[in-house]
């Protein structure tokens, strides 16, 4: 009788756990591709939380459908510039960007789902599983020679002549030329439904930063019920570190922000003596040194609107090198099953860091940007790296971090 009970009572659980056709609500369902973007999980970082004494969280930004916090920046960038009617799906409006890679792929996914084309422009040392996404998902693909931001081919810059160049708007976009681009907007604006050509700007776009201030911030006040006592990222266009801290900081006034930054960018500096200022004096995005092409979509050497918006915010910087995030993506996926990319990777060595001078008991969040998926003929290719004079050592435990 009992085990008949035991089953009985299991069975029963089971069966009212099973949702029925009725009860399933609407919100269970995401509609289409847009749907899976953002609410993404906070996960506790066991090795790293064992180790330090503090609870160290990863938000798992990889688990975005376009497998990045990028998803969110460009959902935001898309959506404003259909409110502000710069862009109409499915009359042959195409979308123009200049990125390392994960923010096209967040732009093909999203142009895919609404009916736009997409027109990635990106610097041609990137892994190069991200030129193949992009390609499958159906966008057009440029590489160029990476360059300093004053060279008028360099990524970002060929991305907006690109668009202001575009279509049926060619004649309006040459008057503009001359003219400045004083009504950018007024003039890119759809008119007899012909087919424009828009830049999202991820740099300068502040629909970047608002996609983290209304969304990432948020979730992770939510998710820890506003008890953090810091959180520790790097920044590319900076809409990340930005949105987020400019939200928690005024709920959290304790909360201390730390920068984590790659070689060769100049935003340690920025934060440390206010000066932006790169050790190897680049102009631009990072100077292509040699190891300084391993960890990527993080760093730059200069200020962006996004950015910009963390003026005030960030209390701290911290400089990672490569080696040090190598060995740290090793040790997760060997610790942990954690398969992280490189920009995830820095913010685990400084959440580290941070964890060693605060001491034990502490809440240390962070991003789990994207997956080491992305990155396996580079940052996780062996050979890649002994080609760059870079042998990942076997250290006892966490001792690679100094
Ligand atoms: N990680 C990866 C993999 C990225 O591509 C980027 C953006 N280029 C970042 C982190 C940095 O995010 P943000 O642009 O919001 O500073």
């Amino acid at each position: 009788f009992v085990n008949w009970w035991k089953r009985k009572n299991q069975d029963d659980k089971t069966t009212r756990s099973l949702k029925q056709p009725s009860d399933i609500r609407s919100e269970d369902i995401a509609d289409g591709i847009e749907g899976l973007i953002g609410n993404t999980p906070l996960m506790r970082i066991k090795s790293l939380s064992d180790a330090t004494g503090c609870e160290i969280l990863g938000k798992a930004e990889f688990l975005n459908p376009g497998g990045s916090p990028k998803d969110r920046a460009a959902l935001y960038m898309i959506n404003e510039a259909e409110n502000k009617k710069l862009i109409q799906p499915n009359i042959g409006c195409t979308i123009f960007e200049g990125t390392s890679g994960s923010t096209g792929i967040s732009i093909a996914m999203i142009a895919k789902a609404k009916g736009y084309n997409a027109w990635i422009i990106m610097p041609d040392d990137q892994a190069k599983e991200k030129y193949q996404l992009l390609e499958k998902l159906g966008a057009t693909v440029e590489k160029v020679k990476p360059a300093s931001i004053v060279d008028k081919n360099q990524f970002v810059n060929l991305a907006k002549r690109r668009a202001e160049d575009f279509g049926k708007n060619k004649e309006k976009n040459k008057k503009k030329l001359i003219d400045g681009d004083d009504n950018y907007e007024r003039e890119n604006s759809i008119e007899n439904n012909e087919a424009t050509g828009f830049f999202t700007d991820q740099f300068e776009n502040l629909a970047n930063y608002l996609a983290h201030y209304q969304g990432t911030g948020p979730e992770i006040y939510r998710q820890t019920n506003g008890k953090i006592d810091a959180l520790v990222t790097g920044a590319g266009t900076g809409g990340t570190i930005a949105g987020i801290s400019r939200f928690l900081k005024p709920l959290i006034p304790s909360l201390k922000v730390i920068l984590v930054d790659p070689p060769g960018s100049g935003l340690y500096n920025k934060v440390k003596h206010n000066v932006m200022y790169s050790p190897y004096e680049a102009e631009g995005t990072r100077t292509r040194h040699q190891v300084d092409t391993i960890v990527e979509g993080v760093g730059i050497n200069r200020m962006t609107e996004n950015f910009n918006m963390s003026t005030g915010m960030i209390d701290d910087a911290i400089r990672v090198t490569d080696e040090e995030a190598i060995a740290m993506a090793r040790y997760l996926a060997k610790e942990e099953g954690l398969f992280i990319g490189s920009s995830s990777a820095i913010n685990c060595v400084g959440c580290v860091r941070v964890a060693r001078k605060l001491g034990p008991g502490h809440r240390i969040v962070t991003i789990l940007c994207d997956s080491g998926q992305r990155h396996l003929t580079k940052f996780w290719n062996d050979e890649y790296l002994k080609q760059n004079n870079i042998y990942p050592k076997e250290e006892e435990g966490l001792n690679f971090i100094k």
